[in-house]
């Protein structure tokens, strides 16, 4: 199985740490300040019979929403229309006006996607991730939930595993 697998989200979710810590290595810069991405990268992994080509968007802003709908428009772009999988990446609490803007977007694609709800090292209270992710789950109902922590590696394989049934 070969496939691609685009990972979305406003910037500072942790694409890009995500990004490293699946491919175990540097690719990507990350930074506290938003807008560090600022090209589209790949980054392959290859096990066993999986092989997964990751992109990591730039970060999604009103600034380069031409980029972004460039990207995210299905018809006009070939870069999506390879995606299998996408991952839209959200902070576990945080909830923003340029989340709202990926996941109209998101909303709109037909591929498999799963909400990654990242920094769960930073949750103290688990009952306070839910009333938000409900919502959001009935936003896109055929969406899988995978809470992990980019940063310390939480729940990456049940990610990598969950993504490699869809490629
Ligand atoms: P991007 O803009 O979405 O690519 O976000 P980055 O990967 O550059 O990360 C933005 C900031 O969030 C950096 O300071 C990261 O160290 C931090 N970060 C990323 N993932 C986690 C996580 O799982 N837990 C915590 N506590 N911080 C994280
Ligand atoms: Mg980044």
């Amino acid at each position: 199985r070969c496939g691609y697998v685009a990972i979305v989200g406003r910037p500072n979710v942790g694409k890009s740490t995500l990004l490293n810590h699946i491919l175990g290595q540097k690719l990507a810069i990350t930074s506290r300040k938003p807008q560090t991405t600022r090209h589209t990268l790949l980054g392959i992994k290859t096990e066993g019979a999986v092989q997964a080509i990751y992109v990591d968007t730039p970060g999604l802003h009103k600034e380069n929403e031409k980029a972004l709908n460039r990207f995210m428009n299905k018809s006009a772009s070939q870069a999506l229309r390879d995606v299998d999988v996408v991952l839209f990446v959200v902070d576990r609490l945080r909830w923003t006006d340029e989340d709202q803007m990926v996941l109209e977007r998101v909303q709109y694609l037909t591929c498999p996607v799963l909400i990654v709800v990242n920094k769960l090292d930073r949750m103290d209270d688990k009952n306070e991730l839910l009333p938000h992710l409900e919502w959001l789950t009935k936003q896109l109902p055929n969406a899988e939930v995978v809470p992990v922590s980019a940063l310390q590696g939480r729940n990456i394989d049940r990610l990598e595993s969950l993504i490699a049934e869809r490629l």
